[in-house]
């Protein structure tokens, strides 16, 4: 059996790729980093996600077995209006040690003068995975509208403020279900199981 070490420990996309594994009939185990040594430090230093989640997913491999094959993902909201920003520096956009409330904060304030009607903007994901001889990156995005106020109190980051293009109600509105079929995420993952499953 195949074995995929992801670059996160976050037990929940560890479980969320699992099953989505299991669902496509794929025999891949998918263990975290901790099974490893733990996840090396890894200075994210590109300008897009796909050189993001490579660089990720190559510090992971330092680590791991020869056979084994590395995935890391990178993700975050461009907004149009801003030229793309937060883009990749989504997590730290307020500063090095903020939190989503400061990050959401600084957004709206740099977008206070854009209307409504002019707020596009997109969740981008990008997934690497590599292994002997082979990388391939996987993108998935979800396209939408930057609200000038949160609305709900599910989900986490961008969610209150972004509105998507299929949807009424926002990423922190959303059921779980829901976000799941329409996410940049989602997308992303979709396209990573299909190559899987082609191999
Ligand atoms: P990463 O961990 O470097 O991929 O950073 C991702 C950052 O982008 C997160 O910390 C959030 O701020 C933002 N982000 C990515 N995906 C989502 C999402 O689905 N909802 C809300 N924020 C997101």
């Amino acid at each position: 059996m195949k074995t995929i070490y992801l670059a996160s420990g976050n037990a929940h996309k560890l479980h969320e790729l699992q099953a989505a594994l299991e669902q496509a009939g794929l025999a891949v185990k998918v263990k975290g980093p901790d099974t490893i040594g733990g996840m090396p430090e890894v200075e994210e230093t590109g300008s897009t996600f796909e050189s993001n989640a490579l660089l990720k997913a190559q510090g992971l491999r330092e680590f791991g077995p020869s056979e084994g094959w590395f995935l890391a993902d990178d993700s975050g909201i461009e907004i149009d209006d801003l030229d793309g920003r937060p883009g990749v520096i989504s997590a730290r956009y307020a500063g090095m040690e903020c939190n989503d409330e400061a990050n959401n904060e600084k957004v709206l304030q740099e977008m206070k003068d854009f209307p409504e009607s002019d707020r596009t903007c997109r969740f981008q994901c990008v997934l690497a995975l590599i292994g002997d001889g082979f990388e391939e990156t996987f993108a998935g995005a979800c396209e939408g509208k930057l609200l000038s106020e949160r609305q709900g109190d599910g989900g986490f980051g961008y969610d209150p403020l972004f509105l998507p293009d299929e949807s009424e109600l926002t990423f922190a509105e959303i059921s779980l279900d829901e976000k799941a079929k329409i996410s940049h995420r989602a997308r992303a993952l979709t396209k990573l199981i299909d190559w899987i499953a082609s191999q």
